[in-house]
């Protein structure tokens, strides 16, 4: 429901985000009273042939919120990434009414949706240490209630790292800590998603059957959904260069964990090989996985209302994201 969809064909860049009514907003919106009247964003991806696919990147926010639409604009986004906050501090700066509202207002004006949230890379809900653990929770349910008040459909985080303490045991902390927090955030409207990694030191969520555990674990299934890394799932062994390959990869992905749970995929070549282990994003097609393994997936019809977000290095200039899209935008058939 809250994930950005292609709405019809069309030759012009857009997408289309629709949320609730009044109710919906936190109270914390309150101090910014035009929030309430931009309930509905609607923008529809490029089109190619018979399929529109949603591509973007992830901006940085620096210089506030409203500066990441910008940036997607210039990169020519039809949607992007942020961080809601710093990514490598705890703290969290308040978000200022005049810079959500600008949020808004941009992304109506410049046709660019924010799609989805990154979290912080500090939190670890698979921590043995309870101290981090409850640290990572805050931290988390913080991230949460400010998509929500910047009405972002979808919340990305690595599940954890289980720090020498067993798989399951860390398996298991994580979804009693997902658990809380949709208890503790009921009427949050962020779908909180979870990404597949490459399996370096002890991070979890490199095996589609962890990710499928994480899921079976979770009381409310609507308000979970899993986000695939190419470059991480390729390091984490599951093979995507040629066509046959990509296609045994989200069968398998499909058997175990299952299609309609993928509401964002992110877009990156491998620096290291199939198997490594670790996380190296490089330019389409200039890494591992190659060119064709990304041809298999712009051209995959169940990907439409997936939006394939790009994190690949970029120059202040975004002269890097706006070659990738090209690239990517040119293997649509
Ligand atoms: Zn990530
Ligand atoms: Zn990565």
């Amino acid at each position: 429901m809250c994930v950005p969809s292609a709405k019809g064909l069309s030759t012009s860049p857009s997408a289309r985000m629709t949320f609730g009514g009044e109710d919906d907003i936190l109270a914390g919106c309150q101090e910014s009273p035009t929030i309430l009247y931009l309930i509905s964003i609607e923008v529809e991806p490029v089109t190619a042939g018979e399929i529109s696919m949603i591509f973007g990147a992830h901006e940085s926010i620096s210089g506030g919120v409203h500066k990441a639409i910008e940036r997607g604009k210039k990169a020519t986004c039809d949607t992007i990434q942020i961080f809601n906050k710093s990514s490598n501090q705890w703290r969290a700066a308040k978000l200022k009414p005049e810079d959500v509202d600008m949020f808004f207002r941009l992304q109506e004006e410049l046709g660019v949706t924010v799609a989805t949230s990154h979290t912080s890379y500090l939190i670890n809900l698979a921590s043995p240490d309870e101290v981090l653990r409850e640290k990572s929770y805050l931290s988390l349910k913080e991230e949460m209630e400010r998509c929500n008040l910047l009405r972002i459909p979808n919340l990305v985080m690595h599940p954890g790292s289980h720090v020498g303490s067993g798989e399951e045991a860390g398996l298991d902390r994580i979804a009693d800590e997902i658990n809380r927090l949709f208890d503790d955030l009921a009427n949050n409207k962020c779908t909180l998603l979870l990404e597949a990694t490459a399996g370096q030191s002890s991070n979890l969520g490199h095996k589609f059957e962890q990710l499928a555990y994480l899921v079976e674990k979770t009381e409310n299934k609507q308000r979970i959904g899993i986000c695939l890394d190419t470059c991480h799932i390729f390091a984490a062994g599951y093979p995507l260069s040629s066509p046959k390959d990509y296609r045994q990869t989200m069968q398998q992905f499909d058997d175990i964990v299952g299609l309609d749970r993928l509401r964002i995929m992110h877009i990156n070549d491998s620096m290291q090989p199939l198997g490594s282990r670790k996380d190296r994003h490089e330019h389409i097609g200039k890494g591992h996985i190659g060119i064709e393994g990304f041809r298999s997936i712009v051209n995959d019809k169940r990907l439409k209302n997936v939006p394939l977000i790009l994190e690949t290095h970029k120059g202040e200039d975004l002269a890097e994201d706006i070659e990738n899209l090209k690239v990517l935008r040119g293997l649509v058939k």
